[in-house]
């Protein structure tokens, strides 16, 4: 478990949202064996999952959020649920591409792609889930989910993500910073909040010096007199369970499931989320079908 910390400045015209996301995007990076910029592309996308699950009220709701970019990495997907659990998804999780030259910084850009789109889907669990839509920025995700906000919503927002992987290729530090303004902002919360940010240094590295989210808010955004407002718990953990499988296979329909039975004797679903496998024989197959029917 690791804590989502929520702040309101004393004005209470901007909110905070900020994380240490290490154990998350190491769990996530174990479950799927990334690369390390498969590491670092997923990691933020995860951590900005974890910045935005504090705003589901029922149980069945759910956020998803999906990149799909012109780069090597494919498909990006992170949701997040009403217990505050994430699971993640990527295409290519294998893949990786060189650092941005002469510097150590992956290019996270060049691995999901500088052009694309970016799809946030709020599902309520009842009726059609919203889907809201934007272009990439330049696919470093961070960029890209301001803009997301900036055009959904026409508040300034700040979005900070980052990672930072080992040589071992585990992650060596993760985070992330969410910033929004409310409705009754001015011209002065804007003003303290640009030249805060301007010693506000990659929040990667950050959370190499000082782990506590806390400290961070109380060090860098002091002028604003934050209060904490709340506290959320979040972890790596797939909601895929038998049950869920079943009704997969339901969807499959019964022509393909049979062909399926005729191949291999056996119905085998992996969850792209948690790569367990749920395995059904043909006696349970048809279990499945009797009760449908
Ligand atoms: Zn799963």
């Amino acid at each position: 478990m690791v804590q989502l910390y929520r702040y309101l400045n004393e004005k209470e015209t901007l909110s905070f949202f900020i994380i240490n996301s290490k154990e998350l995007v190491e769990d996530m990076r174990q479950v799927h064996e990334t690369s390390t910029t498969a590491t670092a592309a997923l990691g933020r996308l995860s951590t900005m999952a974890s910045l935005m699950g504090s705003e589901i009220k029922n149980e069945k709701e759910r956020i998803i959020l999906k990149i799909q970019g012109d780069g090597p990495a494919g498909l990006l997907v992170s949701e997040i649920n009403y217990k505050g659990d994430i699971r993640s998804y990527i295409q290519n999780p294998k893949i990786d591409i060189p650092s941005v030259e002469g510097k150590p910084k992956l290019d996270v850009g060049g691995f999901v792609g500088h052009n694309g789109n970016l799809v946030v889907t709020r599902d309520l669990g009842f009726g059609q889930p919203y889907n809201g839509y934007t272009e990439l920025v330049n696919g470093e995700i961070a960029e890209d989910f301001a803009k997301y906000f900036y055009s959904s919503y026409q508040m300034p927002t700040v979005v900070s993500l980052g990672v930072l992987v080992d040589v071992d290729y585990s992650v060596k530090s993760a985070g992330g910073l969410f910033i929004q303004a409310l409705p009754n902002y001015d011209d002065e919360d804007l003003d303290m909040l640009e030249s805060a940010l301007k010693d506000f240094p990659a929040i990667s590295s950050l959370f190499v010096e000082e782990e506590n989210p806390q400290a961070v808010i109380e060090k860098y955004f002091k002028e604003f007199n934050p209060k904490l407002v709340g506290v959320d718990e979040r972890r790596y953990k797939c909601s895929c369970n038998r049950e869920k499988i079943e009704k997969l296979i339901i969807s499959l329909g019964d022509e393909e499931v049979k062909e399926i039975l005729e191949e291999e004797g056996k119905v085998e679903i992996k969850c792209s989320y948690c790569n367990k496998m749920y395995e059904f024989s043909e006696d349970e197959v048809k279990e499945i079908y009797d009760n449908v029917k």
